[in-house]
């Protein structure tokens, strides 16, 4: 793992809203088998179908500049949802070619990754600045092959709440947390029955309070979010608050990560 110190380089309340496009390569990845199973994928074609474009709209009427990390085979799978993202003015980053971890990868294994799913994404958007790892999980080679394709930044770490600049790599870091991710407080699926879905209302009250102290300390919050998960509709009316609340704060800058981290460099 990289051990170089970051660097911090800016210091501004923000807020970048980001999704990561997990459809069907999420249930490949957690298990083969899921091929065999619509009911577990029918989870991944809501996302696609009814939480993208939901999502779209929100953003569009509430102004709020978003961007959305695509595995390259979910744009392969669905391209006209990509289309319509790349169509909206929206970011689309790289989330990978399948879901799968790169610390379960040899180095060619996660470059040939990282090659395919660009060429997947090339399709959609010009330029692919940002880089998001399945799971937020990196192996011994990954900031090496971001900075040798080309990539802007990461949006990856949980070592600071203010953007840097990786020391030993012409990257940029927006750095993330699971405590303003969906995934940890709704993911549900058959392997864990003995976990609890939380209300919407509960993740409303754990995102602003650990938004407003990182915007206190001027800092930024990476909103990560999926189209499965966040797409319900009481998390979408609940998200729609979050935002409404976050565009009344005076002095918050929001932009797509891609936008921001050209700004830092
Ligand atoms: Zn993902």
């Amino acid at each position: 793992m990289d051990e170089e110190m970051p660097v911090d380089v800016h210091n501004a309340a923000q807020l970048v809203v980001t999704v990561d496009f997990d459809a069907e390569e999420l249930w490949l990845a957690e298990d083969p088998e899921n091929a065999r199973r619509p009911g577990v994928l029918s989870q991944a074609r809501y996302g696609v179908q009814v939480a993208v474009p939901a999502l779209l709209a929100m953003f569009r009427e509430l102004d709020v500049p978003a961007t959305f990390f695509v595995c390259g085979g979910d744009a392969e799978r669905h391209p006209h949802a990509v289309d319509a993202i790349a169509a909206g003015g929206f970011e689309i980053g790289h989330h990978g070619f399948s879901h799968r971890s790169p610390h379960t990868m040899t180095a060619e294994q996660e470059e040939a990754e990282i090659v395919d799913g660009l060429t997947a994404l090339h399709r959609h958007t010009d330029r692919v600045a940002g880089y998001r790892s399945p799971s937020w999980d990196f192996g011994s080679s990954t900031l090496g092959l971001l900075q040798r394709h080309g990539f802007a930044y990461s949006s990856n770490m949980m070592d600071a709440v203010h953007p840097y600049r990786h020391a030993e790599h012409d990257l940029v870091e927006l750095p993330v947390h699971w405590l303003l991710d969906d995934a940890p407080h709704f993911w549900f699926d058959t392997s864990s029955w003995d976990k609890t879905i939380r209300s919407a209302g509960e993740v409303a009250a754990i995102w602003r309070e650990e938004a407003a102290a990182i915007w206190d300390l001027g800092g930024l919050v990476t909103l990560t979010m999926h189209p499965q998960i966040i797409g319900r509709p009481s998390r979408l009316r609940m998200l729609r608050e979050f935002l409404t609340w976050a565009r009344g704060r005076s002095g918050l800058a929001l932009s797509t990560a891609g936008d921001l981290a050209a700004s830092l460099r």
